[in-house]
Order: structure tokens, then C-alpha cells, then sequence
């Protein structure tokens, strides 16, 4: 098997071993669960139950609203108790649907199998992908039927799916990989069937052997599928890192995958889709590994979207010690949480508890310009200069230094010996290019 990778990156620590040999159990009937409109990369959904309506698993509890957009369906069974702004994990208040479950589980008339595969047009499994409320389940929570729309003029040829799992301490897809292997490759042939292409790649890092063996098995003999194995480094599972790993394809500057040719998808996502299929059951529930220093005893739980962060951590014996963070998702990519009452998503690949001294930043110092932060940035950008524009107001000059290609892998901030603030002064500077572009549109 080729091992294959892309230029620059870095090595973060793996952090994996708390919970990589850790089989996925089911996480405990959550007694209420808050479930937010917006899980998603696009428009909210409009809720359609009211308070004291009854509902069941897998109900559509929320219409989409517009083309980038999914509708949400309840996680339990039981009563609506509240239609209410909550605070989620994006870091804002939005609307959610509250339910008080009964405990029963009762399954919804609406769930039933979508059939055969091979029965099933590319339409059908467009359709059915978009109903059940699927997203991009590595975090980024685009809308996966939106991805299955390329535009007319892109030809698009190769499915990859995502199995690098790069970020540290996350092993949700490992464990996934290893239990599910045959929902990873269903859920591709599905992809590959709504895109009507022949060729799909599945790409896991070389630090989950396990995973590449269980998978490679799971498609032995499927045409068109390779399974590859990606070299251990960091940002591997980036959509553009990956596209050329897989294929020696370059996206180009401010382009999609689509402009080379490919759709990539999360295993996650995959997976998602086997079951939206198999058993007609939309994406009510992920895999999530809870972790690090602070977390008394690490997991991979199935949590029910909707179930709080306290209620998770709980069920892992809670906190320990002193805790100095709290992340949804890893480390790198990963977003820092102030209040453990926040509901699991559909992106809640993680949830990160860091310890005070592991959370503790050293103080920045001057830059030394020893160039480190120029040679790991995977996009070939000059992180030091455009972060010295964002930090003199300078946005204008820092677009003019591709800010905008940005992935954020926080890459350069992981190198630099000086501790420089790169990756956080650079989202401020493409926060401010998104802001005078939206405005220069609406004059
Ligand atoms: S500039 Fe952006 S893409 Fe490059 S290393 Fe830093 S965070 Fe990653
Ligand atoms: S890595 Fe840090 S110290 Fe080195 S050039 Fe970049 S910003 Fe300066």
C-alpha cells in the first residue's frame, strides 16, 4: 500500500492512547435533551413542534430553510417542554428545540429503510442524504447534500473520505473505522453513486494500522475503491492536504475541492449516511471521544445529539483536578467552551477537558524570524507577515498576502518558538475581509 502525503505540516503530540483501544459504548438515555436549529453551515431550520407537542426518535423537529440547509429530527422520545434561544457550542445563543424524554425510545412512523442500494437513482440518495439531516460530521457541519450539487461546469470525479483523524486526542473515527468498517464503505459507494463517479479513495493516517487493515478488508474487491494510507502529520485531514495526498491534485487559491475534481466526506459522514439508508434513521446521534487530563475516565460514548457536555463528562466520572480548558472538538481546530451546559451536535467530534498546567500559554516575545512558521504552513503562506498586518489593522494588505486561504490548522502558532499569536491574529483579519466584502455587496 502507497503511503502519501503533502508538503509542509507538523508534528503535534498524538495524545491518542487514553482512548484509542477504548470500544465505543453507548452513552446513558440523556432525561432532557436541547437540540439547536443550527448544527449546520447555513441557514437555521424553522422549528415545527410547539411546547407540549409529543415526538419520537428520528422526528423532523426542524424544516430547513433555503438550499445550505438541513432539517434536525428529535433524539428521544417524549415532550417538548421549550422553543427557546440556548447557548450552544459555536459560542452564541441559538434557537433549540428542548424535550423531556419519557425514556422509551419510541421510533418514528417516518423511519423506515430506504431499500437497496443499487435500486436507488442518484437522486433518491440525494434526497435521502439531505432528509435525514446530514453534515459534515469532522466538524466543519457543511450540508452533505449541498456537496453532492457540484456546479455544471466542475467535473467532478474521485469521493475521498476522510479517515486521517490528524487532530490530537480525538479517536471517534479511529474507533468508528474499526467497528464499522462496512457502514465507511457503504456510505461511500453511496456518495460515489449520488455523484455518478468511479472513483473513491478512503485515506487513514499510518498511526491506525488496525483501522487501515479493517477497512482495506471491508472494500477488498469493491471496484473503483482504494483504501490508502496517509503519513502521520498534521493538518493530514485538511480538504486540500488530502485532495493531494489522494490524487496530486492542487486546489487552487480561493477554490473548492470541486475545482479539482473531487468531493471529500468524513468517514463519520459516511457512516451517517449507511444508516440513513439501511434503516431510514437520520443523524440523530454521533460517536464522541471524551478526553484529556481533566476527564476522570476517557471515553468514545454514542451521545444523542442534544445531551448535555455536563451529562457526558459525567458519565466519564467527571472532572479531575484543576481544570484550565474545555474544548469541543481537538485542541488545534477545536473550540474553547465556557459553560459545561451546552448540547453535543452533529460536529461534536470531541470534548477536550485540559488540565491548568496543559492549558497554561507562555508568554509571546518578539519574533525571531527564524522562518518556521513559513515552512510548516501547508497553503504556502507567510503566516508572520500576514499576522503583522492583522495586528497594525493593516487587513487590506494581509487579503493581499492570501489570508483568505487561511485553513486555520493553527500550524504556525504550534512551531513558533516565540509563541507568536499567528493563527488567532489571522482569523481576525479574515473576520475583517468577510466583513467589508459582505458590506462592499450590499451597496
Ligand atoms: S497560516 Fe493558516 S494555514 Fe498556514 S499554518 Fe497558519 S493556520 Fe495553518
Ligand atoms: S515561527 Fe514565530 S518566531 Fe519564527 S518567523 Fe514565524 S512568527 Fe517569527
Amino acid at each position: 500500500m502507497r503511503t502519501l502525503t503533502f508538503k509542509g505540516g507538523t508534528h503535534p503530540p498524538h495524545s491518542k492512547k487514553a482512548t484509542e483501544n477504548l470500544a465505543i459504548e453507548r452513552a446513558n438515555e440523556p432525561k432532557v435533551v436541547v437540540i439547536p436549529m443550527q448544527q449546520h453551515i447555513g441557514a437555521p431550520c424553522d422549528p415545527i413542534v410547539q411546547i407540549g407537542d409529543e415526538v419520537k426518535v428520528g422526528q423532523k423537529i426542524g424544516e430547513a430553510k433555503g438550499f445550505v440547509s438541513v432539517p434536525v429530527h428529535s433524539s428521544v422520545s417524549g415532550k417538548v417542554v421549550a422553543v427557546e434561544p440556548r447557548l450552544y457550542s459555536g459560542g452564541m445563543a441559538v434557537p433549540c428545540v428542548v424535550i423531556e424524554s419519557d425514556m422509551q425510545n419510541t421510533v418514528s412512523a417516518e423511519v423506515t429503510p430506504k431499500g437497496d442500494l443499487s435500486k436507488l437513482s442518484a437522486e433518491d440518495v440525494k434526497n435521502i442524504i439531505k432528509e435525514a439531516g446530514i453534515v459534515g460530521m469532522g466538524g466543519a457541519t457543511f450540508p452533505t447534500h449541498v456537496k453532492l450539487a457540484p456546479p455544471p461546469d466542475k467535473k467532478v470525479d474521485t469521493v475521498i473520505l476522510n479517515g486521517a483523524e490528524c487532530e490530537p486526542y480525538l479517536t471517534s473515527d479511529h474507533r468508528l473505522m474499526l467497528e464499522y468498517p462496512d457502514d465507511v464503505v457503504f456510505g461511500l459507494q453511496a456518495l460515489m453513486k449520488a455523484l455518478g463517479v468511479k472513483k473513491g479513495y478512503i485515506g487513514i493516517e499510518t498511526n491506525k494500522p488496525d483501522a487501515i487493515e479493517k477497512v482495506y478488508e471491508a472494500a477488498k474487491g469493491i471496484e473503483g475503491i482504494e483504501v490508502v494510507a496517509l503519513k502521520t502529520k498534521y493538518p493530514q485531514g485538511a480538504e486540500k492536504q488530502l485532495i493531494f495526498a489522494c490524487t496530486k491534485r492542487e486546489v487552487p487559491s480561493g477554490g473548492l475541492p470541486a475545482d479539482a475534481g473531487v468531493v471529500v466526506n468524513n468517514v463519520g459522514t459516511a457512516a451517517a449516511v449507511a444508516q440513513a439508508i439501511k434503516t431510514g434513521m437520520p443523524l440523530i446521534e454521533r460517536i464522541v471521544t471524551i478526553t484529556g487530563a481533566g476527564v476522570n475516565n476517557p471515553k468514545n460514548l454514542l451521545v444523542k445529539i442534544g445531551t448535555s457536555f455536563r451529562e457526558v463528562i459525567d458519565q466519564c466520572g467527571g472532572l479531575k483536578g484543576n481544570i484550565g480548558k474545555i474544548i469541543a472538538g481537538g485542541p488545534m481546530m477545536g473550540i474553547t467552551q465556557f459553560s459545561l451546559d451546552i448540547p453535543a451536535i452533529k460536529g461534536t467530534s470531541g470534548i477536550l477537558v485540559l488540565s491548568e498546567e496543559e492549558a497554561r500559554l507562555p508568554e509571546p516575545s518578539n519574533c525571531i524570524r527564524c522562518g518556521k512558521c513559513v515552512e510548516t504552513c501547508p497553503i504556502n503562506l507567510m503566516p508572520v507577515n500576514i499576522s503583522a498586518c492583522s495586528l497594525a489593522n493593516k487587513h487590506e494588505q494581509a487579503e493581499a498576502l492570501n489570508a483568505m486561504d487561511c485553513i486555520e490548522c493553527g500550524s504556525c502558532s504550534f512551531v513558533c518558538p516565540a509563541k507568536r499569536p499567528l493563527v488567532d491574529s489571522i482569523r481576525v483579519s479574515k473576520r475583517e475581509i468577510l466583513a467589508r466584502r459582505k458590506k462592499a455587496q450590499s451597496k
